[in-house]
């Protein structure tokens, strides 16, 4: 019989052992060895049992062993020690108290975390980003306030049907079973957010804390008895249910998120957030929610967008075009019009906030992305080339300007270390590099590491990765149906000697899962291989609706279920991050195809590079960035190729190639029984190279740098007296966008360039603007110069301002500047007109633009 309910019920634990508890509920543990040797020693086989979760640990282990821990002194000692180490990281100051003038608190929002398996409440990739991105700010100081959903049935496991085909199982989680604690007010009740539904219905939520190291993560929750059985259905699934399902999932994360830090803050006495960061467009409400707040205090709605847009940060995650949320309109507006709408808010402006550019959109959606960016006055991708893929590719939102002054900059991704890297790796990392282990500098020093060390830790990860496959491989063919007798052959496969790698990921189609079975003889050969054998460990979850996806992991699956194969190659179901850990650390080889360049960054090879993994992947994402030629290898892309069959063949054949003439040769390359001595130089060519660059602290001294630090800036100056200057700003755009159509470039002239123009000369320029109804304060002048192509296209030219020479009664402005040749070659200028304002962060903010009518290139000097 089914229960209808379930709950936990938590061991009260002997007053001795309190600071477990402590210990338990600060998710700190989950990238702190120490703490988790603390929890083993409690009971080491109830550890085991519970697959290293805490809190069931607790709620597992038997009272009278609670008993003896409380009197036992030196296992007392030790959680006074851990304890005090705790409370110690929790205060002392850290990288950002060296700051003058960082925001007192951000505001991070994203609809998944991934921060260990214990709590699962993430999906993929955009959730251990965010994971990481709490635990590195925790590390350093940051003082990020973050908010979330609870999902009550988190994302699914998976198993395999005895064809092969992906199994869902939504577990139930019950709060009580999770490292959480309830936010309460100070009378003990549960606090709650509220937020309106038309036809006077109201969705209720109650706020879980997770406390990540010093960040407090609060979980929205809306499986409270105040709600009818819709609205309690919220928060139940990750990426479940339909449209209006997702809607109202990202009203409870954007709207109720910011209610929720409200009252977080009113509670705790924490710091209001000056910057509210939003990983993704799933939480974009939260700017509508902050214009709502401001609106209501006499601010009109655009006065309030600008204060609003200069405190906020968002991050786009995804060139896929699938993967960006897009609404039909008609839904948008019934849930902010009508009888549900707010009265300061209208829906109109909301509606123009995320239609999609004319041109080449849909009119009969509102795109989540585009109001996010729309919403915020700093955009950024996660990679250099997203930050190029992205800036095409939401281009018209900034008609007239050249795709490379579309404002969307990069940071790129980086991980968290400490979660992600092998004990034994962190501890000779101790030993032999202190500098990087404590401030992440001093990389050079890996060249003292010895081979033999680095060798036999890369023998103890591997080993452990092939017996956890053994005993994972085993439970799977035990759920499809195999008895235990037939399974003899599972205790030899893999094998701890032969080069092993590594390939996990979701599914969806550009991933390409099944693109080493292009040619099904050529990767049996190689993983036979009689002298340089090829082992490969394979995980990943498919969306649940994405039939696609599930066909690709059962063609893969059939593969290895071959007795021909089957000891070389392995699926191992129900990706998470436990199984990630094992899979960085024990391959020797991450490898990653992507099509081109619809990755945007990729995290996983940045781990096993940490772990002294090397990388083989497609140049997509980070490894177009930081492949360097001997840091691994680059897979060649078809690029041009149209056919994605050509495509596919084209790129899995080079596959095959590089792996048998480069890795495997390099790998099995000996002197005798000593260490690869070439493959291991590779590895600490990438541990020096790569090192400084992929961990997670250098991601957030990034954003706190370039975005968080400019973004509370903006805001305090926007906020300042009252939010004059808000105001101002607001009237000012009002002014400028109205009299734009009036700015004429009305003569362009240019001297001094003689017969042969030459390299190292200049150009001067003159310009006569016509501004109609503004005034020379209003704009900014400028010539624009650089190579031209064959039609004349200037191609990412410099810019540089004119200088105000003299302004008329008549609305004409003269201006002048020198413009330098300062390259051979075809050569090519215009002058623009873009409106100035301090307050602007790029010169395309507001999209305005203005070229002279008849272009005033010149393109037949060519230089010498
Ligand atoms: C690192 C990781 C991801 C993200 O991997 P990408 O390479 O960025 O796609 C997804 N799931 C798990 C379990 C991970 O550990």
């Amino acid at each position: 019989m089914r229960a209808i309910r379930r709950f936990t019920v938590r061991t009260v634990l002997p007053e001795p052992l309190a600071p477990l508890s402590e210990l338990v509920l600060n998710l700190r543990w989950s990238w702190h060895p120490e703490t988790l040797d603390l929890f083993e020693e409690v009971d080491p086989e109830v550890w085991a049992r519970v697959g290293h979760d805490p809190v069931a640990l607790l709620g597992a282990v038997e009272p009278a062993r609670l008993e003896e821990l409380s009197r036992d002194r030196r296992f007392l000692r030790r959680l006074a020690d851990a304890a005090d180490d705790l409370r110690d990281y929790m205060s002392a100051p850290r990288w950002y108290q060296t700051l003058d003038d960082g925001p007192r608190a951000i505001a991070y929002f994203s609809p998944e975390y991934g921060i260990t398996s214990a709590l699962p409440q993430y999906s993929g990739g955009l959730g251990i980003l965010a994971g990481d991105h709490l635990k590195a700010a925790s590390d350093l100081g940051v003082p990020i306030l973050a908010v979330g959903l609870l999902y009550r049935h988190g994302y699914f496991t998976q198993s395999l049907s005895p064809e092969g085909w992906q199994l869902e199982h939504y577990p139930s989680l019950d709060p009580g079973g999770l490292p959480l604690t309830q936010l309460r007010e100070e009378d003990g009740s549960a606090a709650r957010v509220r937020i309106s539904l038309p036809e006077g219905r109201t969705l209720t939520a109650q706020i879980w804390v997770a406390q990540v190291g010093r960040v407090p993560l609060l979980l929205l929750d809306s499986a409270v008895a105040d709600n009818d059985a819709a609205a309690r259905d919220v928060t139940d699934r990750l990426y479940g249910g339909g449209t209006h399902h997702r809607l109202l999932q990202e009203m409870l994360l954007g709207i109720g998120g910011v209610r929720a830090i409200r009252t977080y803050c009113r509670i705790t006495g924490h710091a209001e957030p000056e910057v509210f960061h939003t990983n993704e467009g799933h939480a974009g409400f939260l700017g509508l929610e902050r214009i709502r707040e401001l609106t209501e205090s006499r601010m009109t709605f655009d006065e309030a967008l600008e204060a609003v847009r200069a405190g906020t940060v968002f991050t786009t995650h995804t060139p896929v075009p699938a993967g960006i949320d897009r609404f039909p309109r008609d839904l948008v507006e019934k849930h902010f019009g009508g009888d549900n709408s707010w009265p300061t808010v209208p829906v109109d402006r909301i509606l123009e906030l995320g239609a999609e550019p004319a041109e080449e959109g849909d009119r009969d959606v509102f795109n989540m992305a585009v109001m996010g960016m729309r919403l915020a006055q700093r955009v950024n991708g996660v990679s250099e080339l997203h930050g190029e893929v992205s800036r095409e590719m939401f281009a018209g939102l900034w008609p007239g300007f050249d795709v490379h002054e579309v404002p969307i900059g990069f940071i790129t991704n980086g991980v968290h270390a400490p979660t992600w890297v092998g004990r034994e790796v962190m501890e000779l990392a101790g030993r032999e590099l202190p500098s990087v282990v404590s401030r992440g500098q001093g990389w050079d020093a890996v060249d003292r590491l010895s081979d033999s060390d680095i060798w036999e830790i890369r023998g103890r990860l591997r080993e452990r990765l092939v017996l956890a496959a053994r005993d994972r491989l085993r439970a799977s063919w035990r759920a499809r149906g195999a008895s235990p007798t037939e399974l003899g052959w599972i205790d030899q496969v893999l094998d701890p000697g032969v080069l092993t790698i590594g390939f996990a990921r979701r599914v969806p189609s550009y991933k390409r899962l099944t693109l080493m079975l292009r040619d099904p003889e050529r990767l049996r050969e190689l993983l036979l291989d009689e002298a340089k054998p090829v082992q490969i460990v394979i995980a990943g979850k498919a969306h649940p609706a994405d039939e696609g996806g599930k066909k690709l992991i059962q063609q893969i699956v059939k593969f290895a279920d071959d007795p021909a194969v089957r000891h070389r190659i392995v699926f191992l179901p129900d990706y998470d991050m436990a199984l990630g850990q094992l899979l960085v650390q024990g391959c020797d080889v991450w490898m990653n195809n992507p099509l081109r360049p619809l990755e945007a960054c990729g995290t996983s090879g940045m781990k096993a590079a940490l772990n002294g993994g090397l990388n083989l992947s497609i140049r997509d994402g980070w490894w177009d960035e930081w492949y360097d030629g001997n840091n691994g290898w680059a897979i060649p892309t078809a690029d041009g190729v149209t056919d994605p069959e050509r495509r596919d063949e084209l790129e899995a054949a080079a596959l095959y190639d590089l792996i048998e003439r480069e890795v495997s040769d390099r790998f099995y390359d000996r002197d005798g029984d000593g260490p690869p001595r070439r493959w291991l130089e590779m590895v600490k060519h990438t541990l020096r190279s790569l090192g400084p660059k992929v961990l997670a602290g250098r991601m957030l001294r990034d954003y706190v740098v370039d975005l968080y630090a400019p973004a509370a800036a903006s805001a305090r100056a926007l906020s300042a007296d009252a939010f004059e200057p808000a105001r101002a700003f607001a009237a000012w755009k009002l002014r400028v966008s109205r009299a734009w159509p009036g700015v004429r470039v009305e003569h362009v002239e240019t001297s001094g360039l003689g017969e042969t123009p030459q390299l190292g000369s200049s150009l001067l320029m003159e310009a006569t603007v016509n501004l109609g109804d503004l005034s020379p304060d209003d704009v900014a002048v400028e010539a624009v110069f650089g190579r031209v192509s064959a039609q004349d296209e200037l191609i990412d030219p410099s810019y540089s301002a004119l200088k105000l020479e003299s302004a008329g009664d008549d609305a004409r402005a003269h201006y002048s500047g020198t413009v330098p040749l300062d390259r051979t070659g075809s050569f090519g200028y215009s002058v623009r007109v873009v409106p100035a304002h301090p307050l602007m962060a790029s010169p395309a903010e507001l999209g305005l633009i203005t070229l002279p009518e008849e272009p005033a290139g010149m393109t037949n000097g060519t230089l010498r």
